[in-house]
């Protein structure tokens, strides 16, 4: 059985799996991200494949990253909690393993692991919102990953919800991840614990005494124990999350939602709250079939897991050379869907994608599993 490597690069670590093509993983390790680096987060993600390849024949790579990637799967244009910056990641990682290699968004390749084995298999038009310290996402159309123009498709996170609202990391206001996040929860927890700390005690026990204290784990432990602040915190959020879907599926019309991330981990906590929410805002509520909001199944792996496979079938489609032809094979070579009809898809040497770079300084979007520079808050 043909076996390729799957990779999840996030703000503090990366996993890397052998995987078949079951998609099942037949070893897995992983190493801490020095995320200051480029060079160096490329060097280790190197390190771990060539230990695997040690004791494994893998036939190609795919590296599912917490940034924005590009069309063509070879470069990472901005992560909001890494140094990458318009990185050259596939040219570097074939470099070292000689063998080729597909670069993809971590929520992507979620996306794709949870339609194809997980959560939502036997759908094809499947959103997956993964729930962290931010909102991340993965949509696929018709049974295919939809990337869209420029590769960063599906970030809902920074759809304005509240015009005026909170302000963002994004340095927008009212950006949905700013209350149905993890650091929403979080933040709705301590801002209760200061202004009404008689009913919040068993909050303030677990935080060690202050507001402060109070983080997504234990939110998550006191609404288990039943404690009725916690739960109306997970309410609030959960709430805000499928109002969000609501108008998503305004747009997409998916058969399924698969809610994963550090957050999702609260099981029915969140996702109770988040489909009476959807149910109530949905246009035509009960006059239309309703989208499934399912949990996520395959969990921390989905990343290693979709990576894997969509490497894998970049290889059997023939999308997916190796070495710097690649550069000008994938130019001309989309790794999915016909031919844009507004040009060619952009190569790294002929278009650093200015709009692009400026879209994406302006949106740091927080992606799931990794904590945003200016907060230590994380609910994963
Ligand atoms: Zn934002």
């Amino acid at each position: 059985m043909s076996l390729t490597i799957g990779i999840d690069v996030g703000g503090t670590k990366v996993a890397a799996g052998v995987v078949n093509s079951r998609g099942r993983i037949i070893e897995k390790l992983k190493r801490p991200t020095p995320s200051a680096s480029p060079e160096r987060t490329a060097r280790v993600i190197a390190e771990a494949v060539i230990d695997l390849l040690g004791r494994h024949q893998a036939e190609a790579v795919g590296i599912g990253a917490a940034g924005y990637v590009d069309a063509v799967g070879s470069d990472i244009l901005f992560a909001p909690n890494l140094a990458w910056r318009n990185e050259p990641l596939k040219e570097q990682v074939e470099d070292h393993v000689g063998l080729p290699v597909l670069v993809e968004n971590d929520a992507n390749a979620a996306a794709w692991a949870e339609t194809m084995l997980g959560a939502a298999r036997g759908h094809e038009h499947v959103m997956l919102v993964a729930v962290g310290t931010g909102i991340g996402a993965g949509i696929v159309i018709n049974g295919r990953l939809y990337r869209g123009r420029w590769g960063i498709a599906g970030e809902p996170g920074h759809y304005r919800v509240v015009p005026d609202g909170r302000l963002c990391g994004c340095g927008n206001r009212g950006c949905w991840e700013q209350y149905a996040s993890g650091s929403a929860l979080v933040a709705e927890a301590r801002e209760f614990a200061r202004r009404s700390p008689g009913p919040a005690v068993r909050l303030l026990q677990l935080g060690g005494g202050s507001a402060e204290g109070i983080n997504g784990p234990e939110v998550t432990q006191a609404a288990h124990e039943g404690d009725a602040a916690a739960l109306r915190c997970f309410e609030i959020v959960g709430t805000w999350l499928g109002q969000g879907l609501a108008a998503l599926a305004a747009i997409l019309d998916p058969g399924c939602f698969v809610i994963g991330g550090g957050v999702s981990e609260a099981g029915d906590l969140l996702i109770r709250p988040a489909q009476a929410a959807f149910s109530g805002a949905l246009t035509g509520g009960t006059y239309r079939p309703h989208a499934e909001i399912k949990l996520a199944q395959l969990g921390a792996e989905a990343g290693v897991i979709g990576a894997a496979d969509l490497a894998r079938r970049a290889l059997a489609g023939g999308k997916l050379a190796s070495g710097k032809l690649a550069a000008r094979v994938q130019s001309t070579a989309p790794l999915s869907g016909p031919e844009p009809r507004d040009g060619p898809s952009p190569s790294r040497r002929t278009s650093t994608t200015k709009p692009v770079t400026k879209a994406a300084m302006a949106a740091s979007a927080a992606q799931p599993g990794t904590v945003q520079p200016t907060s230590v808050a994380t609910s994963r």
